[in-house]
């Protein structure tokens, strides 16, 4: 098995990419200038001045390769943009970089063991970068066949470019289907397809990209061009995580797993031969590894043996940044019955640094309320934006952001282009934020089925 481990293709980055928060669109980085000093507002970012620097320099050193297996800790009151500075990181680290992004409780929920779980999140944010020489065939379509029948399935058949070379063509099958289904190829088109990954790419003109395989409608199209190839050799470098070269060593299926997030428990046996391989690869400079960024939400969710487990993968050669967030004061350590700051152990406490986030100011949350509008498309009068600034300083950001778009409902109702102060007061009679919810509960306690002996947490207590 040893000898034979695959990386699979370069598309593979796409597939673990995680989907942006609605709620976090309007953050397009951290806002910072060249000096890495926070510009008032900038790239969706506003305030948190203090945070901000910090995370860039700790980008800074994670760009420089200088910071793997350390940690960071967030720590900041709910809505304080803890997760909006992580997500401004990962957006300026750029696609080569791993950024995993976790919520603790998901260390819970999966059909794996918790340490697995923290495993795959680990060798997710560590990238190999490959170097390939790969054949580029170049050479102009002669005859497309696309034939849908085999399977009834509108994405696969059999696809036959009539080149000298058509063999070797032929051999990438499938592959090749996906891509020329992106990328309309006609008649005359020059076109070069990358042995390694079947990736075709239209060369000498700019072309639209369209779902017109589809289009094509029959099972069969011809497009009859010169003949013409030429075969070249060329670098190709693609950066994939140790975790997708675990799983497309792991099983038959490895690449399919990858799509559906199924991946199950993967044998340390298999880890170990993947790192000895990446390690030869490294000596004879064929790869490089990229350690990146493993984000962890609500980190006081974690348990003592993810915490005695992240204490000891830190230590590992193969280890990424980890940043962590926190919303608690002083909280029990889940699986102990000892309290600490944010509910992280002692031990763990010492090894990371410690960035705070604050409330913002009215100012702060004025502008974070307008870019919010802008990002939602929505119109909002001085007295709307007045009292929505208020009553985030009396609630939440986040309960406020959220008021934003029903407040725009209630506008468009009474067809107003804009939405007024009158709007928002409706909308918070509708929806209740926290602290109106928690006096409702009080005040419904003989109507409301309750467990007994509950403690009440209130303020993300
Ligand atoms: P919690 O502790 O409850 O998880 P948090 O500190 O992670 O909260 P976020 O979710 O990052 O808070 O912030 C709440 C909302 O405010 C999000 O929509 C976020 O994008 C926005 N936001 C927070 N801080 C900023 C900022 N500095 N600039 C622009 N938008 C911000």
């Amino acid at each position: 098995m040893a000898t034979q481990i695959s990386t699979g293709t370069a598309e593979l980055r796409d597939i673990t990419k995680m989907e942006r928060i609605g709620s976090h669109s309007h953050i397009h980085g951290l806002g910072l200038d060249d000096r890495l000093e926070p510009r008032e507002s900038s790239q969706g970012m506003v305030g948190q001045a203090k945070a901000r620097k910090a995370a860039g320099m700790i980008l800074k050193m994670v760009q420089e390769g200088r910071i793997a297996g350390r940690a960071m800790l967030f720590a900041g009151p709910p809505s304080t943009g803890k997760t909006a500075i992580a997500l401004g990181m990962a957006q300026t680290l750029g696609p080569d970089v791993p950024f995993t992004m976790i919520a603790a409780s998901e260390v819970f929920s999966l059909s794996m063991s918790k340490t697995e779980a923290l495993t795959q999140a680990f060798r997710r944010s560590i990238g190999v970068r490959i170097k390939e020489e790969t054949e580029i065939i170049e050479g102009e379509v002669v005859e497309i066949q696309i034939d849908r029948s085999l399977t009834g399935a509108t994405k696969t058949g059999k696809l036959t470019i009539k080149t000298t070379d058509m063999e070797t063509i032929y051999d990438l099958g499938n592959k090749m289907i996906d891509a020329l289904s992106k990328e309309k190829v006609t008649a005359g088109d020059v076109i070069a397809i990358d042995k390694t990954s079947g990736k075709v790419t239209k060369l000498g003109r700019s072309f639209a990209r369209s779902r017109d395989y589809d289009a094509m409608g029959a099972d069969t199209k011809f497009v009859q061009c010169p003949e013409g190839e030429i075969q070249k050799r060329k670098e190709v470098v693609h950066t994939v995580s140790l975790h997708e070269i675990d799983v497309i060593n792991s099983r038959t299926q490895g690449f399919l797993a990858l799509f559906a997030g199924d991946t199950g428990e993967i044998k340390p046996e298999l880890r170990n031969q993947i790192n000895a391989k990446v390690a030869e690869w490294r000596e004879e400079g064929k790869a490089e590894i990229i350690p990146g960024v493993l984000f962890i939400d609500e980190v006081h969710m974690l348990d003592i043996e993810c915490f005695s487990f992240l204490n000891r993968a830190l230590e590992n050669e193969l280890a990424p940044l980890v940043i962590m967030a926190s919303n608690r004061g002083v909280a029990r350590i889940r699986g102990t019955n000892l309290h600490s700051p944010h509910g992280l152990p002692p031990d763990l406490l010492d090894r990371v640094l410690i960035v705070s986030t604050q409330p913002y100011s009215p100012e702060d949350i004025k502008k974070i309320i307008n870019i919010r509008c802008e990002e939602e498309d929505v119109s909002l009068t001085p007295e709307g934006l007045e009292i929505l600034s208020r009553l985030a300083q009396d609630t939440t950001l986040r309960y406020v952001l959220n008021l934003i778009s029903c407040a725009q409902m209630l506008a468009l109702k009474r067809k107003a282009e804009a939405v007024d102060s009158a709007d928002v007061k409706r909308a918070y009679e509708y929806f209740h934020d926290e602290k109106r919810s928690v006096e409702w509960i009080s005040d419904q306690t003989n109507h409301l089925v309750s467990e007994e002996g509950v403690d009440f947490a209130v303020g993300g207590q």
